[in-house]
């Protein structure tokens, strides 16, 4: 399979905090991949704003160091690099101050036809301050896009005021918030597989979908930013956003049309629709320490903390297609193995003619977003060869590696492809502000039993699969979590 690259038009992309550790590991890489993979206009330019008060070449070298540390150095194209570091320019700001504006205004007077795109990398409380600088200083025109990413709040009321700065001085249609799960090849995949074939539609709803397993699990700890993540947790930093989004694109109905509006409107209906979660459906769990690093409590700096660095829930869509599905979700640091997951649970068949096989699995649709992006879908056949008629249940594997061949590699990350929608214009993988209010809406209302509660998360060993608790939370259905293996 061929994957086809269409450069997208002349841009000018501003990054606020581009000396930062997501503008260097993950954006700036992102695009000299894109022009790599031959995406970018030849008049594209890159302009890094930040306040240190570095030379342009200072700033190219800086980028340059970031494009070997995290692309590899032998993996570098010399000829591109020198090519991408050419088109990057640099202006010192400081978001809350006055200097430094006119200059930008200057650099991008040059080019008023590109497309022009400001990428917020930097902390959120600076998302309106540099919003309302750009539109008063006339820097952001009516076509301008801006972009965002978490934390777009902490609670339901932080997430208002944060969309309300931004209204303020950006139309909805310019608004632009990342969350990169949505840039993953497999979750567009994942409306593909539902929407462009007539296989699965049909039993997509709780008719034969016994339920739904969510899973992000991730094998390192919070080391080196536990400050942070004890004013945030897993429900806040991971299940509001990530999870959501994942469940939403299982659920929702079929958009009348694959446009930007109209995915995140069923979306949005999703959201709504969600029960609210009974507190003992809620798992909270914080790591003990292991061998390969100290416990939560020690990350984080803080022996009394009660924030949660795993989460399992039950959750309940109370609509016509779920009613009786449960979708359970669960997330945490330390765990076994790197691993994001949603698994499609379908029913028993409901007569078997065949003698039950002895650990006999029901058919599942397996969405896999790391590692190894791809589809499997479980299916029991009969044993080959002689000896009867034995069953056996075998994965159908499509991983995209595989699928696409030596095409896999320059498959863009999801950055990558989010950074390049935001400079065709196209909404469709970002999320909406009343789509975030809405996911904050129902997360609070869990946050707010928990610390009425004010119960200490459980304990769980580091390595391994979580906490008794979250099993048990499937058990007593008559359920069990996937294994985190990879
Ligand atoms: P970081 O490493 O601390 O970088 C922050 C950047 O902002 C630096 O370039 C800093 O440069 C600049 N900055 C700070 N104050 C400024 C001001 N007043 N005016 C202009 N520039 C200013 O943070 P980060 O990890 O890159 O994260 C940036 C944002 O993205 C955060 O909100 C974070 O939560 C979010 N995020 C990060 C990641 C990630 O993987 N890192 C992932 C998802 C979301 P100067 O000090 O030179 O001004």
């Amino acid at each position: 399979m061929v994957s086809r690259v269409i450069p997208v038009q002349p841009f000018d992309l501003v990054i606020f905090g581009a000396t930062g550790d997501l503008a260097r590991r993950k954006i700036l890489p992102g695009l000299y991949r894109r022009m790599v993979a031959g995406q970018m206009p030849e008049d594209a330019r890159v302009i890094g704003a930040a306040r240190s008060n570095l030379t342009l070449k200072a700033f190219r070298t800086m980028i340059g160091e970031a494009l070997e540390t995290y692309i590899g150095k032998d993996k570098l194209d010399e000829e591109v690099r020198s090519k991408f570091l050419s088109i990057l320019d640099y202006v010192t700001i400081d978001a809350t101050g006055t200097s430094g504006w006119s200059e930008l205004g200057k650099k991008l007077e040059k080019t008023s036809d590109h497309t022009r795109a400001f990428y917020l990398s930097v902390g959120p409380s600076l998302f309106g301050p540099i919003a309302a600088r750009l539109q008063s200083t006339g820097i952001a025109t009516s076509s301008s896009r801006i972009v965002v990413e978490k934390p777009l709040g902490h609670d339901l009321e932080s997430a208002r005021a944060l969309n309300k700065q931004l209204s303020e001085s950006f139309d909805e249609t310019q608004i632009y918030r990342i969350d990169h799960y949505l840039g993953k090849e497999t979750v567009q995949n994942l409306m593909a597989v539902r929407f462009a074939n007539t296989l699965f539609e049909p039993l997509w709803n709780a008719r034969h979908v016994d339920h739904v397993q969510i899973t992000v699990s991730e094998s390192i700890g919070v080391a080196g930013r536990g400050g942070y993540y004890d004013k945030s947790g897993a429900m806040r930093d991971m299940v509001q956003n990530h999870l959501m989004q994942l469940l939403c694109l299982t659920a929702m109905e079929p958009p009348a049309r694959f446009d930007a509006d109209r995915v995140r409107d069923e979306k949005l209906k999703v959201i709504r629709s969600l029960e609210t979660v009974d507190i003992e459906d809620t798992v909270r769990g914080q790591y003990r320490a292991g061998p390969d690093g100290p416990s939560y409590v020690e990350d984080a700096e803080n022996p009394d903390s009660r924030t949660e660095s795993y989460v399992a829930l039950k959750v309940e869509i109370s609509n016509w297609r779920w009613t009786g599905t449960p979708f359970y979700l669960r997330t945490g640091k330390r765990l076994r193995a790197q691993l994001s997951e949603i698994a499609v649970v379908f029913k028993e068949p409901p007569h078997s003619i065949f003698p039950k096989l002895p650990a006999h699995q029901t058919n599942a649709l397996i969405i896999r977003l790391q590692p190894d992006e791809g589809i499997t879908l479980r299916m029991t056949i009969k044993e080959p060869g002689p000896g009867g008629m034995r069953l056996a249940d075998v994965p159908l594997d499509m991983t995209f590696a595989d699928a696409l061949g030596p095409a896999a590699e320059s498959m863009p990350d999801a950055y990558e492809r989010l950074i390049m929608d935001v400079i065709r214009g196209d909404q469709t993988l970002f999320m909406r502000g009343d789509e975030v209010e809405a996911a904050w809406e129902w997360t609070d209302r869990i946050l707010d039993d928990w610390s009425e509660k004010s119960e200490k998360p459980v304990a769980y060993d580091a390595g391994g699969s979580g906490p008794e608790d979250a099993l048990g939370l499937m058990h007593r259905d008559g359920r069990r979590w996937r294994s985190i293996e990879i």
